[in-house]
């Protein structure tokens, strides 16, 4: 009850529904990879009745790290943690990457998390041309509007662009005829200025000021500054400590850092430094360089109407739009002698700049009074990103099944928390209305895999080699079956699948596969616990164990063709293929425990299939600690 959603819906007297309905809601929406149709079905219903001005947005996508780590999903009946395009097909391999897209309203603020995909290492460029196409297709389907793309400076996302012709000449691209702006996400690009600056000296056009032709904007002209004012008890950049100046390899992700840096109060302190004649006086180009850093980055990260600093107020927003050019042209004046070709910070800090300049005026012929630039960034994606490290107890890498219940949970989160207006009596109104359009949007059965099986694509013919491996499963064609010690886990999984049905399901016909005693080898494992336990642990009847060990031979080949199947569930498609297998006729054969007997190969695939997570995840684990050790022995 302390968080702030739910003391707002207390404050207007709400009376909160169940967490098993809330539960119930999230349970039945099944929130794959890729697109999912109730999402944008939800999105079209919530937007229907709003102004055009409502439906502006802009599409953010990013990627983060995740843990190389497989889970059988055990209500979808699928893997997660592979490699996962969508409807554009998984693979055997495992993920680490999440691509997440999401988005943002530019008049309005509201934000919505909309899919997401699982990569090995970054996506391709084609592949992420493929998705960001899907993604604004289906926002644009449901009646939002694209406005503009935002993404950081990545290979891939540079790449893309390329592929478009977006430059700062012509920062849009024309897409099902909307013209959509593209542009870089400015917190990445302060960040890209310090690291720049960190390595290279920048030179400006020499100004009046400055005598000397060849002044420079130097890294080291901020390390002496701070090295003395960080020795005074009052400090004139009190912000700035050891890990801004001299970064270790983790916080140069940070983008406070380096905003920090950047700022008026570090210019300030320059300033007044060199005026007490403490600083050098070719400083003076840097902190100059700083100053105008600082209000650059303002102009890109507008958040409010009148309660900020002047040059971060949307107020006159329009009044100032001429500084967009101001910069374009100092962006452009910078010149790294140490680099040949254009540097990436400011090929993106252009674009970016032409590119809302253009969007701004744009939307100024459609009314707007104001803009928000801060709305134009992937701050809401960061945020997303961090809530998912959190809920993972601040682990920095989620695994894949993390990020798929803390997308549903965002996305729901964001459905209740977003409001039109931020008056109180609309919050009420949309409140209910969402939540009875919500229900509406839902799936009437949650018949869970429907969804899935409908996106089913036929495996490809002949692709298991004779020595398929995946996992740890091997399937070799000519498997003898005399592996004992396959045998003797196949009777075990057999035996406790049957007494796992049989305590749902009494039923006396099926207790009589189960024996007290065995001699039979495959029973070693059964003996061996049931006498060391003290339990009641049964064997199988001979006919029993023959089907289990057959069924056991089956598993990889089975699962191996499952897993080629994008989207296939797996428990259900292999137990298809053993029903289509000849030499399991009688244990499929239809009579009055045919039922019974379906249910015990459910359990035994299930089994099967957990063990194989287990093994895989085990072996990732060993070989990054066999990795690890070998770096140790090279580092000593
Ligand atoms: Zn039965």
């Amino acid at each position: 009850m302390t968080n702030p959603f739910n003391r707002t819906l207390l404050s207007l007297g709400f009376k909160l529904p169940a967490f098993s309905s809330l539960r119930r809601w999230m349970g039945d929406f099944n929130f794959t990879t890729g697109i999912n149709p109730q999402i944008f079905e939800v999105l079209q219903n919530l937007f229907r009745d709003k102004d055009l001005k409502d439906k502006d947005c802009v599409l953010v996508w990013d990627e983060m790290s995740i843990k190389e780590f497989v889970e059988f999903n055990k209500s979808s009946d699928m893997f997660e943690g592979l490699v996962d395009s969508g409807d554009h097909g998984r693979k055997l391999e495992t993920a680490n990457e999440v691509l997440v897209f999401m988005i943002h309203g530019i008049n309005f603020k509201w934000k919505y998390p909309i899919s997401y995909y699982f990569s090995s290492h970054a996506t391709t460029t084609e592949m992420l041309e493929v998705l960001v196409k899907e993604n604004i297709h289906h926002v644009l389907k449901t009646g939002l509007l694209v406005r503009m793309g935002v993404c950081d400076m990545s290979f891939t996302n540079q790449g893309l662009y390329r592929l478009w012709g977006i430059s700062k000449e012509l920062p849009f691209y024309s897409f099902e005829d909307h013209k959509i702006y593209f542009a870089h996400d400015s917190p990445h690009l302060i960040k890209l200025v310090r690291n720049n600056l960190m390595k290279h000296d920048f030179v400006l056009p020499s100004s009046s000021n400055v005598a000397n032709n060849s002044a420079k904007v130097k890294w080291n002209h901020i390390v002496s500054f701070f090295r003395k004012d960080h020795r005074t008890l009052s400090r004139m950049a009190p912000k700035l400590s050891n890990a801004h100046v001299f970064l270790k390899d983790f916080s140069k992700m940070k983008v406070k850092l380096a905003a920090q840096v950047l700022s008026y109060s570090v210019f300030a302190g320059m300033t007044a430094m060199r005026k007490l004649k403490l600083l050098k006086h070719d400083t003076k180009v840097t902190a100059d360089f700083i100053r105008e850093m600082d209000s650059l980055f303002d102009l890109l990260n507008i958040s409010s109407y009148s309660r900020d600093k002047a040059s971060r107020c949307a107020k006159d927003f329009y009044a100032r739009i001429t500084k967009f050019d101001t910069y374009i042209k100092y962006v452009s004046s910078i010149a790294i002698p140490t680099i040949n070709r254009e540097p990436d910070f400011i090929r993106g800090l252009l674009l970016t700049l032409t590119a809302i300049k253009h969007l701004a005026l744009d939307l100024r012929e459609e009314g707007y009074v104001c803009i928000y630039t801060r709305r134009l960034q992937q701050d809401c994606l960061e945020n997303f990103f961090s809530a998912v490290r959190m809920k993972g107890g601040f682990c920095r890498n989620p695994s894949a099944r993390q990020v798929r219940l803390n997308f549903r949970y965002l996305f729901f989160s964001h459905v209740m928390i977003n409001t039109g207006s931020g008056n109180t009596e609309n919050l009420t109104a949309n409140f209910f209305q969402r939540f009875s359009e919500f229900e509406k949007a839902l799936p009437l059965n949650s018949a869970k895999g429907i969804l899935r099986s409908q996106k089913q694509t036929p495996p490809a013919k002949n692709s298991l080699n004779d020595s398929c491996n995946f996992y740890g499963i091997k399937y070799k064609r000519n498997l003898k079956l005399g592996d004992e010690q396959e045998e003797v886990v196949a009777e075990y999984l057999g035996a406790a699948s049957i007494k796992g049905v049989l305590k749902i399901k009494k039923c006396s016909r099926c207790r009589e596969m189960l024996i007290n005693a065995s001699d039979s080898v495959s029973a070693t494992l059964i003996n061996a616990k049931k006498y060391s336990l003290n339990s009641d642990l049964k064997c199988l009847r001979s006919d029993v164990s023959a089907v289990f060990k057959f069924s056991n031979k089956m598993y990889p080949k089975y699962a191996l063709e499952t897993l080629n199947v994008a989207g296939a569930c797996i428990t259900e498609d292999i137990l298809k293929r053993y029903q289509e297998d000849g030499e399991l006729r009688a244990w499929f054969q239809n009579d009055e425990c045919s039922e019974h007997r379906i249910a015990i190969m459910r359990y035994f695939i299930r089994a099967k299939t957990f063990k194989l997570v287990q093994d895989k995840n085990g072996s990732i684990k060993q070989a990054k600690s066999w990795n690890q050790s070998r770096r140790d022995l090279r580092n000593q």
